[in-house]
């Protein structure tokens, strides 16, 4: 599983999580409790796991 990173916009607490592919983004704040939460995707990850779930093809892989 790959894992997520958040930022809160509302109190800018930041977190990362293992999330399936499938699952719903998060959106409540486990600090403030606001739905504020936006993922961030880091560019360290964006390329470096391996995505095989059904309908997820990446441009130019195998
Ligand atoms: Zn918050």
């Amino acid at each position: 599983m790959p894992t997520y990173s958040y930022e809160c916009k509302k109190c800018g607490h930041e977190f990362d999580i293992l999330q399936r592919i499938s699952d719903d983004p998060l959106k409540d704040c486990p600090e403030c409790k606001a739905k504020e939460l936006k993922k961030v995707i880091k560019p360290s990850e964006s390329g470096g796991f391996a995505l095989k779930g059904k309908g997820w093809f990446k441009s130019g892989g195998y």
